[in-house]
């Protein structure tokens, strides 16, 4: 696992001509030849990728700073429509779709220098924690071939842990970009909800969808947020970014409130993730912080509501692949509802057609009330208890998911045992508050790591404090 210097570092050395963008680009595209047997990637998108960085190399000779990412090579998720090549969500259902526009966050990546060169495996259309509901490839974990590396971004937290490029992109709707992080062992932030578009982003459940960096460090996930976030006209649920931006935020610990969730640390947490979670608490109260005991006694019930909602809102973006207008049609059909029976049916995986049954229905109209409304109204107290929790706290601790990362098949055939993974994932999602996932050590060879949580829009004071954690760790 080769490594590459510092973001920042590498957009210097170019706009200065020390280093060049093709150069990058190639180092990254051998990489990622050289990782094949994980099965991080989906596809490249080579030829635009050498284009953009020529473009970039060129720039820079006639004397202009290309940006903050010039020449820096990343990864985004299968799930952001990109020009260069097809976008597919790793469903089989867009296999073929050649995006006619890209996301926004691709294009304000882009706007500062950076270069997309490859497209990460996920589980299709997200719906998974394991990257083992590809329709393509099972993505191994960058520690142990025998295992997941996490989901749905686990072709994007692999790739950063395998360095085949400097950052990678992902989505979380339900813990997605902050259980791969963990599992692979790489920093991964899910902003507050709306801070960074959904713009060109395959829609799973677009109340709780959320973009956001996978990195090696704290300060490189700031830098990437900092470029991606703020408002779009394209997504009305976007919100203004903090006036002081995300990058050199306060890491001073000292007199700062942690709590530790309570609900989180129970018998189903494996007691080796308890331990380092416990030598870190240590740590951080000599840095100066308070640890406080907190409970937040209906986060039991955020998992069941998750698992309400996110189907309800699947079932109904996924109502648009009907074979007509994206990617795969049946070519067969004798008639148009032939033609969408057979395309949703043949295109379409297991766990898609799952979400698609159980969102449709409980919000049928014998049902609605006694899921679809109920779970929306459990949803708003889980949003009071983190409001009343952040009255008393700056900041929540707790660990990711109860396990580290589990082998490739133990789960994959039950899908109840699958969903219990993101038991400590979803309820931030829910609510819409900011939360990271921060590396902190390693037992069995695997990562270990703890996610921080903070109120709605304090993502700048949470990079700061993950800063610290990572430092301590
Ligand atoms: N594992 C969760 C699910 O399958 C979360 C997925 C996600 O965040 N995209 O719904």
């Amino acid at each position: 696992m080769k490594s590459w210097d510092n973001i920042t570092k590498i957009a210097f050395s170019v706009n200065e001509g020390k280093s060049s963008a093709v150069d990058l680009v190639k180092e990254s595209l051998k990489r990622i030849n050289e990782a094949s047997e994980y099965d991080a990637i989906i596809s490249l998108t080579k030829d635009r990728a050498l284009e953009r960085a020529k473009m970039i190399d060129d720039g820079v000779s006639q004397g202009q700073n290309m940006g903050r990412l010039a020449g820096v090579p990343f990864i985004a998720k299968d799930n952001f429509l990109t020009f260069g090549g097809e976008t597919t969500a790793a469903s089989n259902i867009l296999k073929g779709f050649n995006a006619p526009y890209q996301a926004s966050a691709i294009e304000k990546l882009e706007a500062e220098g950076a270069i997309v060169v490859a497209k990460a495996n996920l589980d299709a259309f997200a719906h998974g924690a394991s990257t083992e509901n590809s329709d393509f490839m099972i993505t191994k974990n960058p520690h142990d071939k025998t295992r997941v590396p996490g989901g749905s971004s686990g072709g994007s937290a692999a790739s950063v842990v395998l360095g085949l490029a400097p950052f990678s992109i992902g989505t979380d709707t339900g813990g997605s970009i902050r259980q791969p992080a963990a599992f692979s062992g790489c920093v991964g932030l899910k902003p507050t909800y709306g801070l960074v578009s959904r713009s060109g982003v395959v829609a799973m459940a677009s109340s709780t969808d959320c973009i956001g960096p996978m990195t090696k460090t704290v300060g490189e996930a700031s830098l990437i947020l900092d470029i991606m976030s703020g408002r779009d006209p394209l997504d009305s649920t976007t919100i203004e970014k903090d006036t002081l931006g995300y990058i050199g935020a306060d890491s001073d610990l000292k007199g700062k409130k942690i709590g530790l969730v309570k609900e989180y640390f129970d018998d189903s947490l494996n007691s080796e993730i308890k331990d380092s979670i416990d030598e870190l608490i240590v740590k951080l109260k000599s840095a100066g912080a308070e640890i406080k005991d907190v409970s937040l006694p209906i986060l039991p019930s955020a998992l069941a509501v998750y698992y309400i909602l996110c189907p309800a809102e699947v079932s109904s973006n996924l109502s648009r692949y009907d074979g007509q207008r994206f990617g795969y049609s049946y070519e067969g059909a004798k008639d148009l509802n032939e033609s969408y029976a057979e395309s949703r049916a043949r295109g379409f995986g297991r766990e898609a057609k799952r979400r698609i049954i159980i969102g449709t229905y409980v919000l049928s109209s014998g049902y609605y009330d006694a899921y679809y409304k109920k779970a929306q109204l459990v949803r708003t107290k889980i949003v009071n208890d983190f409001n009343d929790a952040f009255r008393s706290v700056d900041f929540l601790l707790g660990p990711v998911a109860p396990t580290q990362a589990f082998k490739i098949g133990e789960k994959s055939n039950d899908p109840l045992a699958m969903y219990l993974s993101d038991v400590m994932t979803v309820a931030p999602n829910l609510a819409g508050i900011s939360s990271i996932t921060i590396p902190i050590d390693m037992k069995n060879n695997l990562p270990v790591a703890v996610q921080l949580m903070a109120a709605q829009k304090h993502d700048r004071s949470l990079l700061g404090a993950a800063r610290k954690v990572e430092e301590l760790a």
